[in-house]
């Protein structure tokens, strides 16, 4: 703490990590005289730079940028690029302490990173958007690379953003360099199932936590907040297996649903109008709107938080205890506070931690890198067995590694554990470095 001062977001990010991965040390004190752990929560490099940017009326704009390259000990750094404002470097740190561990699961070779901007895309025209991603690229170029550091989108970032990105690093590089971003259009190197991947993703490790327990989602009711990228197709697959998801929110409040959220006129909304959650209700006969409400005060079997970290309290987690939740999948990265996580584990409820359930989004876009890198195309078929598969595996991983360690059906501790035993392993077999 000392090293890294305010920073409250990484300081719980490691402590839950350094928490989970005690029994691994006691077993394998080498990790402690090799500084495993020390160099772990140091990253490599941090970049943090200026970005200035002028408005439609002419004004100069500046924002910040940052880029925390955290572990290359698995592969080329790998992490998304969040463009909001309460971006600092704290929240970037904790993003990509967590991608090492979450991308080690994944079975992959990428290594561990995060980005982004305090910019703020909303209420942006079309013009001020390109112009921000530009300067931001012109100076972040230089540190990227297919086998440097591949960004991908977060929160902020998504399928326009990255081509305005793309789009510089190849005329300030004079490189059509496929690799060096994942999450691109399908038309210009973009791989099938990317933009599903992560909610879909979160939505297979659900039923397989359900699976170990002979349930399914079938006839399941789900709750999901958000209603990005990832909680988009979290209710899209919840609704093809079966279920209804029922609910979508924003920043600005939530939508109940009791037919089933409608994803066309859902995307409709928020991936071609960027209007907001409330225009939902307004469309839809039988919805309704509660402002500035809680999700969680919906009665669901599923919970997916899929919009922002710290989004679901204690309370939020009594209450949907209270209302009989059978299983939480974290869509978003750390939606849960601690607390919350902790009362739904006490309470029996299945428990899968963003790092594992998360891991769809990353998985995918290492298999657009390897796509990429042989010139193929797979169908949107093979992609999503292939997820569907990732997944499993990504489960297993989390549920052996809690079984053990003497602490089965704790996937926080199981993803911890897996995760780190891959990166420890690598590292120590590299030297210190
Ligand atoms: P999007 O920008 O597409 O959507 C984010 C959604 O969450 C929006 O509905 C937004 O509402 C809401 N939201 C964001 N911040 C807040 C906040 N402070 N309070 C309330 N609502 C908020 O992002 P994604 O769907 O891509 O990302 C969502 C989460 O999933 C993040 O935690 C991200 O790190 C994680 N994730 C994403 C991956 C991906 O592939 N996209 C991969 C792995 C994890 P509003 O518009 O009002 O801000």
């Amino acid at each position: 703490q000392a090293r890294s001062p305010h920073e409250p977001e990484f300081h719980q990010a490691v402590h839950e990590v350094l928490h989970s991965i005690s029994p691994v040390i006691e077993q394998h004190p080498e990790y402690c005289d090799l500084g495993v752990l020390e160099r772990l929560v140091e990253p490599e490099r941090q970049i943090m730079f200026r970005v200035p940017w002028a408005d439609d009326s002419g004004k100069l704009q500046v924002n910040r940028g940052y880029r925390i390259q955290f572990s290359s000990v698995l592969g080329p750094y790998k992490g998304g690029l969040r463009f909001h404002p309460s971006v600092n470097l704290s929240i970037i740190k904790f993003l990509g302490f967590e991608q090492i561990f979450k991308n080690a699961l994944t079975g992959q070779g990428i290594g561990g990173a995060k980005g982004g901007s305090d910019f703020d895309p909303h209420g942006k025209s079309e013009a001020e958007v390109m112009r921000f991603c530009q300067s931001f690229m012109s100076e972040l170029y230089r540190h990227l690379g297919e086998h440097t550091d591949v960004p991908a989108g977060d929160i902020g970032v998504g399928g326009r953003e990255i081509g305005y990105l793309f789009g510089m690093y190849r005329k300030i590089t004079n490189r059509h360099e496929s690799g060096m971003f994942t999450g691109k259009g399908t038309g210009w190197g973009g791989a099938e199932v990317r933009t599903e991947a992560t909610g879909y993703g979160a939505v297979f490790f659900a039923q397989e936590m359900l699976a170990v327990h002979n349930e399914s989602l079938d006839g399941k009711r789900v709750v999901v907040s958000g209603s990005g990228n990832v909680a988009i197709y979290a209710i899209e697959k919840a609704q093809q297996l079966g279920a209804t998801a029922v609910t979508a929110s924003d920043s600005s409040g939530y939508v109940v649903d009791d037919a089933g959220i409608d994803v066309a006129l859902l995307r409709q909304i928020k991936e071609v109008e960027r209007a907001r959650i409330v225009e939902y209700a307004n469309r839809r006969p039988g919805a309704r709107f509660v402002e500035g409400g809680r999700v969680w005060e919906v009665p669901g079997d599923i919970a997916v938080p899929s919009a922002t970290q710290n989004e679901l309290s204690i309370d939020d987690a009594e209450a949907l205890i209270a209302n009989g939740v059978r299983a939480v999948s974290e869509g978003a990265n750390m939606p849960c506070l601690p607390d919350a996580a902790a009362a739904f584990q006490k309470a029996g409820v299945l428990f899968a931690p963003g790092k594992a359930a998360n891991a769809g989004g990353v998985a995918t876009s290492a298999l657009e890198m390897s796509q990429n890198a042989s010139r193929q195309r797979w169908t949107f078929g093979d992609s999503e067995n292939k997820l569907r598969e990732i997944m499993a595996d990504i489960h297993d991983a989390a549920f052996q590694a809690a079984e053990r360690y003497d602490v089965a059906g704790d996937y926080v501790a199981g993803a911890n554990i897996a995760g780190f035993e891959r990166v420890a392993t690598a590292m120590v077999a590299q030297g210190a470095i």
